[in-house]
């Protein structure tokens, strides 16, 4: 809940502000000033500001600076290559389909989980990476049978730079644990691997720029299952629109891309509720725990 002005005063000691004698105005000391800087902050903290995203002040009541120019004309995506190893990659945030054509080049290029995220690293056409702490690239164990893909890091992960550590992972630990999975057991990764700013749900465009990403991190872990955790899971890798509620349970054929089109062997993916959705909707536990029979299900099938 945001702090009124009274409450801040209350806070802080302001309720009686001492008086110049002879002005009759208030006199500003360095406490008065201490004391508004710690009020500013108390009331930041109470309004849920919790993060600061860059090192320089901005005014957000100032118009916007003036974009740069547009980019040059970007090349035709049949005269574009993959770019060398370890060259950076230019940011290109004006064209979408070039971020998406560059992710797309370094995914299929990485030969194993320690070369995509280095990939990742290097990729400039996702802006989310401008205003996260970190990549949050996967945890747990890549030889495991199954893999969890949930939709995008927030502020714990963003942190610590794994995947599912704040409350709703803490969920998730506990749910998989009842069928006997820890992360040891399973890995762990998202669709998106910067935090959005504020959790906000990534928007589509995102989505789509990262997809070669989770594709090929997918082809690498080569899980016998998938759990698509959420519905932005479900979205990004099976096209469906229906709401998590209709499609929870469910099992579907996950194709994988393959590179250069090259598709490899189906894997079964079951879509399950979102732990932090579980949080609020405590009540959906029931089908939830009904998914997690039947992942150990077909794990011990
Ligand atoms: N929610 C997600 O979808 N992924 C995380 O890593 C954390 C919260």
């Amino acid at each position: 809940m945001p702090l009124s002005p009274a409450r801040v005063n209350d806070r802080v000691g302001w309720s009686a502000p001492a008086r110049h004698a002879s002005l009759g105005r208030p006199a500003r000391t360095m406490t008065d000033t201490r004391h508004s800087a710690l009020a500013l902050l108390a009331w930041y903290i109470e309004s849920g500001v919790d993060e600061a995203i860059a090192t320089e002040p901005r005014n957000f009541y100032q118009p916007a600076p003036t974009p740069p120019a547009p980019a040059p004309k970007t090349t035709p995506a049949s005269e574009r290559r993959a770019p060398r190893p370890g060259a950076s990659v230019p940011l290109d945030l004006e064209s979408p389909a070039a971020a998406q054509d560059s992710a797309q080049a370094l995914a299929a290029a990485a030969g194993s989980l320690s070369d995509l995220a280095e990939a990742m690293q290097r990729f400039e056409g996702c802006a989310l990476k401008h205003t996260a702490s970190n990549l949050v690239f996967g945890d747990g164990n890549p030889e495991a049978q199954v893999m969890f893909v949930g939709e995008a890091p927030g502020a714990d992960e963003d942190r610590q730079g794994k995947p599912f550590v704040g409350v709703s992972g803490q969920l998730l630990d506990r749910m998989i644990a009842c069928i006997g999975l820890d992360r040891g057991s399973a890995y762990i990764t998202n669709i998106i691997s910067w935090r959005p700013p504020g959790n906000r749900k990534p928007t589509t465009a995102e989505v789509t720029t990262c997809l070669p990403f989770i594709q090929r991190h997918i082809e690498l872990v080569a899980p016998r299952l998938l759990v698509l955790v959420g519905g932005t899971a479900v979205s990004a890798l099976t096209g469906r629109s229906q709401g998590i509620t209709r499609l929870r349970g469910r099992w579907f054929d996950y194709q994988p891309a393959g590179v250069e089109g090259k598709g490899g062997d189906i894997v079964p993916a079951l879509p399950i509720f979102h732990p932090a959705y579980l949080l609020r909707q405590p009540a959906l536990k029931r089908e939830a725990w009904r998914d997690l029979l039947a992942i150990r299900e077909r794990l011990s099938g």
